[in-house]
Formats: structure tokens, sequence, C-alpha cells
């Protein structure tokens, strides 16, 4: 296993100034409106960037026409000058009248890393930490942890909650090939559990890339079937009795799962198939234990979602800097939600899952 130390020594790269940025904006006069928690914001790590330069194999970055892009097998993605800026994710957040943003990286995350994870996610949370102290009461932070090493991901999880004062964990929907629902990443769920952090199932590079890469459909489509497949399968496997207390959070309005809830309900109890862990219909479990977030900026759909899981299961997400926060909340005030309805999914729900 590489320590951080020799990590750092051996990519000898330093992001200088990026991470240190001093907050320089101050918040909006907009106090008159509802404060925001963002659940879903990102920020690429300048020192991976650097690092993944530097690599011939996956995941790696490469130059092109003036931008920087990065590489994941055939997935390719140009990553905007935001990805990298401080003060702009926080101008976006005052214009928005966003109070305080659940900050995570963009993916890869440490399981692309094979020995070198417990070193790339030490670094990837510290910067994260680093950000949230630098802007109190504006950020906290979501961990990425070393899956493909159980015991370093325990130790950097819990040195995240105790020492970073982080607020959760970002749990891609496919790790390298394997689902978050198989059994050797269960102690994850129990430990969760126990120190009482939510997890955020996010979208990683889609176990569907070779259907959707065609006409550059991998974020559109694959980034969606990620959603529903991994959440289909994390309420199929029993998880969600065995965690009664677990906070899971889906993101996208859990993909395409709550539409199709009926047909998963028809299978499980009349077809009687993957029935075998569930002890209620899956919508139950769907409308009763998951979160999701309305990064989906169709207003339909946030009123499917609505009435499907009710204003207390839902939290205000953006996806900056891929998506403008205004678009999900132009989208969100058109519905002319009763105001408590919309406070609880712009702000409530999340300062609880999150302990604001
Ligand atoms: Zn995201």
């Amino acid at each position: 296993m590489t320590t951080r130390r020799q990590f750092i020594r051996s990519t000898l790269i330093a992001a200088a100034g990026s991470a240190c940025v001093s907050e320089t904006i101050q918040a909006g006069e907009t106090a008159a409106l509802s404060p925001i928690i963002d659940c879903q914001s990102h920020l690429y790590v300048p020192e991976m960037v650097a690092l993944m330069k530097k690599r011939t194999t996956d995941p790696l970055v490469y130059e092109k026409e003036g931008a920087q892009w990065i590489k994941m097998g055939d997935w390719h993605r140009k990553i905007l000058p935001k990805h990298m800026d401080v003060p702009a994710k926080i101008a976006d957040m005052d214009a928005n009248n966003i109070k305080v943003t659940a900050l995570s990286i963009n993916d890869p995350g440490p399981e692309w890393f094979e020995n070198d994870g417990p070193a790339v996610a030490a670094v990837m949370n510290d910067f994260i930490a680093q950000i949230a102290r630098e802007h109190p009461g504006r950020f906290v932070g979501l961990c990425v942890l070393p899956l493909q090493d159980r015991p370093a991901a325990e130790k950097e999880l819990q040195r995240c909650i105790d020492v970073l004062d982080m607020r959760g964990i970002l749990l891609y929907t496919n790790l390298v090939g394997a689902w978050p629902d198989e059994p050797q990443f269960r102690w994850l769920f129990q430990t969760a559990v126990n120190l009482d952090v939510p997890i955020l199932l996010h979208p990683a590079k889609p176990a569907t890339t070779e259907q959707v890469k065609g006409y550059d459909l991998t974020s559109t489509m694959g980034n969606m079937f990620e959603d529903t497949i991994a959440l289909a399968r994390l309420i199929a496997s029993g998880l969600l009795d065995e965690f009664p207390k677990l906070k899971l959070v889906c993101p996208h309005l859990g993909g395409a799962l709550p539409y199709m809830a009926g047909r998963f309900d028809h299978q499980v109890t009349v077809l009687k198939r993957s029935n075998q862990n569930l002890q209620r219909k899956p919508s139950q479990y769907m409308r009763e234990q998951v979160y999701f977030d309305i990064v989906s900026p169709q207003p339909l759909a946030m009123k499917f979602a609505v009435e499907f899981s009710g204003p207390d299961r839902l939290l205000f997400g953006s996806d900056h800097p891929w998506v403008d926060p205004k678009l999900i909340l132009d989208s969100l005030r058109s519905l002319h939600l009763p105001p408590e309805h919309e406070a609880a999914i712009l702000y409530n729900n999340a300062s609880k899952i999150f302990k604001l």
C-alpha cells in the first residue's frame, strides 16, 4: 500500500494556490428568501488532475483545444473552469441564496487507483475538508473512501468524521464494476449507521457505458441508469431492512426507479421475482427509507417526486458546476408548493441529515 507521503513525494505535484483560495465574496443580501442547502456539488482536486496528467492508464487527463479532458475508458469529459474555482462556486451559491453546500469531489473516486487508493482518498478528503475549514458556515464535506482496501477505508472514514468533521459519505453507484449491495461493502452501511452519517449514492462511470457511449449519451442516460440500477439492487438485497436507520440519499430523483415503482412492486408481489430478501413492496422502501435529490431539471418529474415521496424525502441539489443551480430552483419554484414544503426541500431536510 502506498502511504500518503510516498504518494505525494512520487508525484511531486503541488496544487499551489488552488486549494487555499481565501473567501473574497460575501454572502449576498438575500436574507428574505428561504435559505438553501445544496447537497450535490463538486470540485476536481487540482493535485489529482495534475497527477492524472502524468498517468498513461485510465483514469487520465489530457489537453485538447485549450481545455483539460478526463478519460475513463470510452468516457471523455471536459473539465469546466469552475471545477477548480472555489470563489466562482461561492459566487454561484450567493447568487442563488445557497447558504451551505455539502461539497464532494468529482469522480473518479479512490477505487480507480488500485494500491494508491488510500493515499488518493486522503488527498481528496483533505482538499474538501480544507475548503470547508477556510469558509466556515458555507461548506461541509462528504468523504470518499478507498473501498478496494477495507482496513484503509475504515480508518479513513473514522478520520474523516472525527478529525476532518466531514458530514457524510459519497458512495459511487459502481466501484470499478462492483455494486454497493455486494457483501464486501456491507460493513460500510453498518458503520454509517453507527456513526449516524448519510450515504449519498452518486453515479459513477456507467456499467452501461458500452451501450450508451454512442452519440455521447454516457452522462445523459448512463449516469441515470446508474442511480436506477444501484438503488434497485440495494432495495432488492434487503439492505434497507437490515439497516432501518440508514440515511440514504439517491441523486437525480432516483434515476428512473420511482417512475418504475409500480412495475417493481408487481414483479415482487405478483410474479414473485426479486422478492427473496424483501418484507415490503419496493415502493415502500423508496418512500419510507430513501431521500432523493432533485437534480433533474424537469418540473413534471419533480412534481411526480413530491407526490411519490412527499416533501420530507426530497433534498435540493444542483450538481454544480455541471448544472446551474438556478435551473433546478426555477423548476422547483414553478410547482408553487406550499412554503413549508419548499422550505423542507430547500433547507430543513438537509439540515437534519447533515447536522447543520
Ligand atoms: Zn454529481
